[in-house]
């Protein structure tokens, strides 16, 4: 039996790298029990996503409320959410059933350039879900579009981007440099009360990088109760990541940007 039960709020990837896919081979890496509640179905391949269907808002928390009527929960990844009904829809569920260890990733364009959230949702992200987060895992662009300031460009402006965004209401904010240039990647994880701890790990030189923002929140996610601290779940993650970004190559998923290997 596993001791942990993780949920993945999330898009559909149908072509198995990124999204709810991702997120369920991560859990079970990590040794618990996958859960799903799918925000919207994406047609998409390792070339880029061609159609979204969002999962209308009410059904959304309709999926929450059963499933939490019934299940102990011990720790959740949101990822994609497509609308800003959708996103204000699960952020009142997360308060409404007082989840624990939340980590939220806060998807909003894919590396094909495809977008994953409606810019009109960015606010109901900003307001409802951030402060509502344990973690919150933006990338560069994402840091840039939740604070409305250029990207960064160096180590001093993402630490600073760091304690900014901690100011939106997340208790905790890990924010991932892998978007700079250099050899290596360097992520800034940002508490409010302690000093900020840096993580580094070797670029891998690939092009097959679909669906490492989801693999490392969702690793994050189901790390988190097994772990002493955030830090030490963070740290994990990256080295689960970091391996299954050295070993994408292994898989023919199709001609365009492949997944990671889990
Ligand atoms: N599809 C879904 C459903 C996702 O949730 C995400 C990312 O979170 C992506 C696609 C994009 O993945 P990537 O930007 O790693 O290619």
């Amino acid at each position: 039996m596993s001791a942990y039960n993780i949920v993945s709020v999330a898009g559909s990837d149908p072509s198995g790298g990124a999204g709810i896919q991702a997120d369920l081979k991560a859990f079970s890496a990590h040794g618990t029990f996958g859960m799903t509640v799918v925000t919207a179905l994406t047609a998409q391949s390792t070339r880029g996503v061609t159609g979204v269907h969002p999962v209308p808002a009410e059904f959304v928390a309709h999926q929450m409320d059963t499933l939490f009527a019934d299940a102990t929960v011990h720790a959740v990844k949101v990822g994609m959410l497509g609308t800003s009904e959708v996103t204000e829809a699960v952020a009142e569920a997360i308060g409404r059933h007082a989840l624990p260890n939340v980590v939220v990733d806060p998807v909003m364009v894919a590396k094909s350039g495809d977008r994953l959230l409606e810019s009109s949702a960015v606010e109901a992200l900003r307001s409802e879900l951030l402060p509502r987060a344990d973690l919150i895992t933006p990338n560069l662009p994402e840091a840039a579009d939740l604070l409305e300031e250029p990207e960064a460009a160096d180590l001093a402006t993402m630490r600073a981007q760091a304690a900014r965004l901690l100011e939106l209401g997340p208790r905790r904010v890990l924010l991932k440099g892998g978007h700079l240039s250099g050899g290596e990647s360097v992520d800034v994880l940002a508490s409010r009360g302690s000093d900020p701890v840096e993580f580094r790990a070797p670029r891998v030189a690939t092009r097959n990088t679909h669906g490492t923002g989801c693999t490392l929140s969702s690793s994050i996610a189901a790390l988190l109760p097994q772990r002493p601290d955030v830090a030490a779940a963070v740290g994990d993650a990256k080295a689960y990541l970091t391996e299954a970004i050295r070993r994408a190559d292994e898989i023919d998923a199709g001609g365009g940007q492949g997944p990671v290997h889990h």
